[in-house]
């Protein structure tokens, strides 16, 4: 599970190729035997050591307080990482959060502030580097830099602001009710016997969903357990959200298809109650909601395998419940459109094989193209 195992083994694995090169040289092994051999033990040592699961329980308190530790001192000359003190209570907690209160973090912060180290704080916490490995894949799009249209003070008009904070957004649009509970792993029979691998957010038929981050639309059509369903995979490929069991007939939104960048805080579809049907568009799910997922991916084998690494959201749907994007029906299309634009500052990086459009600042992706802001 840490990261320490890497080096020895991958080193091993060079011993053992340059062994094999030898014998080979001699005459002994042929040369593809001898890289054969050597790339085997490489990609046994580069597995070993990936993250294979990952229990996030993180009460939505501790996120809120470190964030806004990391958020007042992110000028200043010593930075709090929210991530890092996460991960630090986490490898003295034992994951057990139960206990939590703020003044933990308070405690922490004040050492840091005061000049000692995290590397000197954390070194006989034998599971920090594993558990900053996992939160840096949860939460590293989470806060950041980023730029916001803002109504102005007077009159009906909106600016661009550039601020520093949670980037991210909740799944269910702004003035849209929504409950749910804690119910990640609850036993699922439809199909196979399984467990709820996200968190169930109940409202009505048609409530704009939302994407929580930004990414690249992977996945977006009909499956047989989702039902209209779309994959959104964060621009660092850390991340694959999964929103599903979206409006029987209009799902989506209509300008969106494999392949789109989305930016956070983008309408992506609408709630429903499909699935469970290997026939297209039906609704079999009793209740309409929006099951919201979450899958870390360490490593490209884990994204679709018998071992994928789905969290639980709960905590981190709360941590939003107050980050709503505010949205707006086209009479005409009948699509929700997010009314304020936003340009993330600090994840963002085009990626080589997906060519953005070159107006993409000058107009977000997300604001209606049919209406001039
Ligand atoms: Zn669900």
């Amino acid at each position: 599970m840490q990261g320490s195992a890497r080096l020895p083994l991958a080193r091993l694995g060079m011993i053992i190729l340059a062994a094999a090169l030898l014998l080979s040289a001699a005459g002994m092994l042929s040369a593809r035997q001898a890289l054969a051999a050597g790339s085997e033990i490489e990609t046994k040592a580069e597995k070993k050591d990936l993250i294979r699961w990952v229990d996030f329980n993180v009460p939505c308190e501790a996120m809120k307080k470190a964030i806004a530790l990391d958020i007042m001192t992110h000028d200043k000359e010593i930075k709090l990482n929210f991530i890092e003190l996460l991960a630090y209570l986490a490898a003295r907690n034992g994951n057990n959060w139960k206990g939590y209160r703020d003044k933990q973090l308070d405690d922490l912060a004040q050492k840091l502030l005061d000049g000692a180290s995290m590397s000197e704080l954390t070194k006989d916490l034998k599971h920090y580097n594993y558990y900053l490995e996992a939160y840096t894949a949860v939460l590293s799009g989470f806060v950041g830099e980023y730029e916001i249209e803002v109504p102005d003070a007077e009159g009906g008009g909106k600016h661009w602001e550039r601020k520093y904070g949670i980037k991210v957004f909740s799944p269910i649009a702004k003035n849209f009710p929504y409950s749910h509970c804690d119910d990640f792993g609850n036993k699922r029979s439809y199909g196979f016997s399984r467990i709820h691998l996200g968190n169930d957010l109940m409202g009505q038929t048609g409530t704009p969903i939302i994407a929580v981050e930004g990414g690249i639309i992977e996945a977006m059509g009909w499956n047989q357990y989702g039902g209209w369903r779309i994959g959104i995979r964060s621009f660092d490929k850390k991340r694959y959200y999964y929103y599903a069991h979206l409006r029987k007939n209009f799902p989506f939104r209509k300008d969106l298809k494999v392949g789109s960048v989305v930016q956070s805080g983008d309408v992506i579809g609408y709630m429903g109650h499909t699935g469970y049907s290997r026939k297209e568009n039906v609704n079999n799910i009793k209740t309409p909601h929006l099951h919201f997922g979450m899958q870390l991916i360490f490593d490209e084998s884990q994204k679709e395998c018998n071992n994928e690494i789905w969290i639980d959201v709960y905590q981190i749907v709360r941590l939003l419940d107050n980050k709503r994007s505010e949205v707006r029906k086209d009479p005409e299309t009948k699509d929700y459109y997010r009314v304020y634009g936003f340009r993330d500052l600090s994840s963002f990086r085009p990626l080589k094989d997906q060519p953005l459009k070159e107006n993409m600042w000058d107009n977000p992706i997300g604001i209606n193209p049919g209406v001039k802001p």
